[in-house]
């Protein structure tokens, strides 16, 4: 048996659900407003701030996790994990560490999710 609360993110209505652990679900319908009601650890990912649970900055441009020398990173873009990665390159210079010189972020991976797995590519440029 697990418990959760929950709040609304429209009226601020407040509830705690009992039940299994499958049954568990991030977000429900709000009973008084039919808004959004939300786990209260997991808030912060549908309004912005920190994922208590994870951890992380979910507003965070990039977020790459190396536990060690010889692990595969965790890379986070735009708050969504990037799975299945095939390379990752991060790269930022200034000449003067006030002012942005050069930012790069090129992630490639392997869309599995239809037919025939893809390669792509997401990042950003900028000089
Ligand atoms: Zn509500």
């Amino acid at each position: 048996m697990a418990c959760a609360k929950y709040g609304c993110l429209k009226c601020k209505y407040e509830e705690v659900k009992r039940g299994n652990r499958e049954e568990y679900v991030e977000v429900l319908v709000c009973p008084k407003c039919h808004g959004a009601l939300v786990d209260q650890y997991r808030t912060a990912k549908y309004i912005g701030g920190i994922d208590y649970v994870a951890g992380k900055n979910i507003n965070a441009l990039l977020i790459i996790e190396l536990d060690n020398e010889t692990a595969v990173p965790k890379v986070f873009y735009k708050g969504e994990q990037v799975k299945h990665l095939r390379d990752v390159d991060f790269e930022w210079n200034t000449e003067t560490d006030v002012v942005m010189g050069k930012l790069n972020i090129d992630i490639e991976n392997v869309d599995t999710s239809g037919d025939k797995p893809v390669i792509k590519r997401t990042g950003v440029s900028k000089c």
